[in-house]
């Protein structure tokens, strides 16, 4: 039997294209093996939202170099943001990559699986695995037209595409019939689901719509932009039982000069006026946000503002990263990056450990409570699973709880995770 080893970097959606490609060669009667080189195709999907990831997709492109050599009938793919139109040059600096192809351009896939015997990848994004997870990623809006002035993904996933509301029901209620208890919708800016789309339904209208799916536990979303976070939505997350009180908005920077040079589309005071809004009527809600530090021009002042919010909001998780200048991006072409990387780190370092505390304190307010969890797999002995907040739990049980909720009395608490016993 052939066998295949897919590498996955960066975000969901990298996550949910992958577990795609590998359902897929599933289905045509490939195994999965851990080990690149004892496989027949090897698929890495590559992230360049920051330097970082990239040097490490580049390190894992090289060290396939020799598999090729030696097994010179592997065939080795590329796929995820690294990829862009030049597929020219990519061939050039990568000449023992077989196939290359952009985020979802599954027709270019297809063909090398058809021209290798495979079958057709006829039943598209909507196909369900046999052995679906407990909580399943389903991107419902592929692309985005922000343009944020530091960011790549416009350039590599294309433009802001809905899939079909329908399409989307039918494909839960399968995952559902085979298992998953929670659905995890993914887009870039998941709040602009639908504008795009005939009819014009939007992101209440599909959580409406899930919501009446038998056997469906939870629903959660991400990621949203503030700018398309609308009152009905609001309004729909209190109203709907099986959507989880957990948002995850990016506020990006505190700074009004920096948002704006961000291309951000709003103002910090705004982003606190949503907030409280969402806190008035989503009372429990868990927020998590994005923040990038060492923006080009970026003072102290103004980075003092980003503290200042994350003091002010008190979000369940912060995802801090440092600035990186990506090629392609309106800031890489028209501001200098002239933050020092010390700066750039020491600042990181400040808003992690401000926001380690701030969770640190969040989540001992859950000590000696009962939470419901969601129970996904085990982990080092223990069995793990998340609150609707979103909060990772760790506890102890004999019988196996594999997708069913259970209740949980918290003992020890950290910024990270509880830990508690079944009660
Ligand atoms: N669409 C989402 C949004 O609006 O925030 C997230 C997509 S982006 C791929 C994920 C996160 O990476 C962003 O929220 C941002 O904080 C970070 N990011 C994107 N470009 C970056 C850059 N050039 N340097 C540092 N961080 C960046
Ligand atoms: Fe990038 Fe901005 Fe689009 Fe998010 S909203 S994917 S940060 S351009």
């Amino acid at each position: 039997m052939k066998q295949y080893h897919v590498w996955t970097i960066g975000c969901q959606m990298n996550k949910a294209d992958s577990d795609f490609v590998a359902n897929y060669l599933e289905g045509a009667g490939l195994r999965q093996t851990e080990i690149a080189e004892e496989a027949d195709f090897v698929l890495l999907n590559s992230c360049v939202v920051r330097e970082h990831a990239e040097v490490k997709v580049v390190n894992k492109l090289r060290s396939l170099k020799g598999l090729k050599r030696s097994r010179p009938e592997v065939t080795i793919a590329l796929t995820g943001c690294m990829v862009d139109s030049r597929i020219d040059d990519m061939k050039n600096r990568f000449p023992w990559v077989d196939l290359f192809f952009r985020p979802q351009q599954w027709d270019v896939f297809s063909k090398w699986a058809e021209s290798h015997g495979l079958p057709s990848l006829s039943q598209g994004e909507a196909s369900v695995p046999q052995n679906p997870p407990v909580s399943a990623y389903v991107p419902i809006i592929h692309g985005c037209d922000s343009f944020c002035s530091y960011c790549v993904v416009p350039y590599r996933r294309g433009r802001a595409r809905s899939r079909d509301l329908d399409e989307i029901c039918c494909q839960v209620q399968s995952l559902v019939q085979r298992g998953t208890k929670e659905v995890v919708l993914l887009g870039q800016i998941v709040d602009a689901y639908g504008d795009d789309l005939a009819s014009k339904p939007d992101l209440a209208d599909l959580l409406a719509e899930l919501n009446r799916i038998k056997g469906l536990l939870r629903i959660r979303f991400l990621t949203s932009h503030p700018s398309y976070m609308s009152r009905k939505l609001i309004q729909a997350i209190a109203d709907l039982d099986k959507v989880c009180e957990h948002i995850s908005l990016p506020i990006q920077a505190g700074d009004n000069d920096i948002l704006k040079a961000m291309k951000r589309g709003y103002s910090a005071e705004e982003y606190c006026h949503l907030v409280d809004d969402i806190r008035r009527t989503v009372p429990d809600v868990a927020l998590s946000t994005d923040v990038i530090v060492g923006f080009p021009g970026e003072t102290d002042e103004q980075f003092a503002r980003t503290l200042e919010v994350l003091r002010r909001t008190r979000f369940d998780k912060v995802h801090i990263a440092a600035y990186s200048p990506r090629p392609e991006t309106t800031a890489t072409r028209e501001i200098r990056d002239d933050i020092a990387p010390e700066t750039k780190e020491s600042r990181r370092a400040q808003a992690e450990a401000l926001q380690n505390a701030i969770a640190a304190e969040i989540n001992d307010c859950f000590m000696g409570k009962t939470v419901e969890v969601l129970v996904e797999d085990q982990k080092k002995g223990k069995w793990c699973g998340r609150t609707r907040g979103d909060k990772l739990v760790f506890f102890s049980s004999e019988a196996s709880l594999t997708g069913q909720l259970a209740i949980v009395k918290i003992e020890k608490t950290s910024a990270f995770a509880l830990q508690g016993t079944l009660a």
